[in-house]
């Protein structure tokens, strides 16, 4: 009996010693990994608004030439205004929110560092009133808020701007920006950042008209299309999930809901 068992400690390492080996790699691997979105997503947060009006000097020019001025840009503009108005005094504070307009069917918004919202003229041909398309405008605000729009830059992006700006190595943060301008326009937020970016365009909603007509009717409207051609079901998942959020939200701060008000003429 004690032979047998000398012997089979010294045989080579069973499967199930090279399975368990491969299981604490792997779970070593994924550790890492988790703590590197960890440190990324703490990070945003860090980021001055000198670094981010850095970034925006880069990035911005790229969708400034894609969006010439016009009369849709204005009164964009016009309608964001309102939104901004309206937002808490340290969210505005250093903050030029402004909309670019970009005349092309492509069905998204994007925020973007610099404090520009792109909204392509697919996504305002899809709407049907100045409410929803407010909602879409906080929605939007609401990633800004979030920092959302400095994650979409990508961690590993995110990162080096931190070492960049700790060290004092300024000089290099605008060419670590166009690293990130790529993954800008594909990013896909997760469900609980499109959450708490409709919570904060809801009760932008609210405080603009004093009720909140409109609020789900643009995502009601997209969740019933082909993600395959709309770009924004992309970057925006899950909205027929998002609806029902919202609707909860509503009834949860007994929200009135009264009437619409019709696109304005420019974006009609
Ligand atoms: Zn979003």
């Amino acid at each position: 009996m004690s032979s047998a068992n000398y012997s089979s400690r010294n045989q080579p390492p069973s499967n199930r010693q090279l399975l368990i080996l491969l299981g604490i790699f792997a779970g070593f691997t994924i550790g890492i990994i988790w703590l590197i979105g960890w440190i990324a997503s703490s990070i945003v947060w860090l980021i001055p608004p000198s670094v981010e009006q850095q970034l925006g000097a880069v990035i911005v020019p790229v969708y400034d030439r894609l969006a010439p001025p016009s009369p849709a840009q204005t009164t964009l503009n016009q309608l964001l205004d309102r939104l901004e108005a309206q937002l808490p005094p340290q969210q505005r504070q250093n903050r030029d929110y402004q909309v670019l307009y970009i005349p092309d069917d492509t069905v998204n918004a994007l925020a973007i560092p610099g404090d520009r919202i792109i909204i392509y003229a697919g996504l305002v041909k899809q709407a049907q009133s100045e409410n929803e398309l407010m909602m879409v405008l906080g929605h939007e605000l609401g990633h800004f808020a979030n920092r959302d729009h400095l994650r979409s830059l990508g961690r590993a992006v995110i990162v080096q701007l931190a070492i960049a700006y700790f060290i004092g190595d300024v000089g290099s943060i605008g060419s670590i920006a166009v690293s990130g301008i790529e993954t800008i326009s594909n990013a896909q937020y997760s469900q609980s950042q499109e959450t708490q970016a409709d919570e904060v365009g809801l009760t932008l909603l609210q405080q603009t008209y004093g009720h909140v007509a409109g609020a789900t009717d643009f995502f009601a409207r997209m969740s019933e299309k082909q993600a395959l051609d709309i770009d924004f079901l992309a970057t925006h998942p899950a909205p027929a999930r998002r609806v029902k959020e919202i609707q909860q939200l509503i009834k949860q701060r007994n929200y009135k809901i009264e009437q619409k008000l019709p696109l304005p003429p420019t974006l009609s």
